[in-house]
C-alpha cells in the first residue's frame, strides 16, 4: 500500500510553513514505522505539497472536493490530506475525517502562523486517529470506528496517555517529537495474520 501525505497550503501562504512541512516529511517516515509496528503492515510513503489555487481546488474547500482529488489521482492509493481547515461535518471525535483509502485532518497553526513544536505533535496525534480507523477497517475489524473513539476518549478524558516517540522513533517519556493514539490497545498480534 502507498500512503501519500498531501500538505495543503493556501496560495498566499505557499512560501510559509516550511518548518511544518519539514516536520510532516519526518512524520511520514515515522508513520511508516508506526504502522509496521502496530498494524504489521508494510507501507510505502509519499509526501508532497498541494497549493490550493484556481487551477485545482479553489471553491470552498471541503471533503467532497478532496475526495474528488483523491479519485482523480488513484483511488487505490491511501491519500491523507493535511488541511488548513476543519471538516464541516465528521463522525469523528477529532478534527478529521476518514473514508476508504482517504483521510483528512486539520493541520492547525498558531495564530501568527509560527511553527509550534507542541502544536505539530497535537496535529500528529489526530493523524494517528484517522490512520487507525483506516488500518483497522482494512483488517476487517467491524469496530474500526468505535474502538478508536473509545481509546481516544480515554486519552482526552481518562488516565490514558498518548504514546510519545522521540526523533529516532523510540518510545519516550519526555522530549517527544511524535504523539499518537495508544495503538497497543487495538490488540493486534501477528496471530491475526
Ligand atoms: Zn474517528
Amino acid at each position: 500500500m502507498l500512503l501519500h501525505f498531501i500538505f495543503l497550503l493556501k496560495e498566499k501562504e505557499k512560501l510559509q510553513h516550511q518548518d511544518d512541512y519539514a516536520y510532516i516529511k519526518e512524520m511520514s517516515k515515522f508513520y511508516k514505522f508506526w504502522i509496521q509496528k502496530n498494524f504489521l503492515v508494510d507501507v510505502e510513503i509519499n509526501c508532497d505539497v498541494l497549493i490550493a489555487n484556481k487551477r485545482n481546488i479553489i471553491q470552498r474547500l471541503d471533503i467532497p472536493l478532496l475526495m474528488k482529488d483523491h479519485f482523480t489521482r488513484d483511488k487505490n492509493t491511501y491519500h491523507f490530506y493535511l488541511c488548513y481547515f476543519k471538516p464541516i461535518w465528521t463522525d469523528c471525535s477529532c478534527d478529521g475525517y476518514h473514508a476508504e483509502n482517504f483521510g483528512m485532518t486539520w493541520w492547525q497553526y498558531t495564530k501568527d502562523n509560527c511553527y509550534d513544536p507542541q502544536l505539530v505533535q497535537k496535529n500528529c496525534a489526530i493523524v494517528s486517529h484517522e490512520i487507525s480507523h483506516e488500518l483497522l477497517r482494512q483488517q476487517k475489524n467491524k469496530k474500526y470506528i468505535d474502538i478508536v473513539h473509545q481509546i481516544w476518549s480515554e486519552h482526552l478524558f481518562g488516565e490514558l496517555k498518548f504514546q510519545q516517540y522521540d526523533e529516532n522513533f523510540c518510545v519516550t517519556e519526555n522530549d517527544s517529537k511524535f504523539l499518537t493514539i495508544d495503538a497497543s490497545k487495538f490488540n493486534i498480534s501477528a496471530f491475526c495474520h
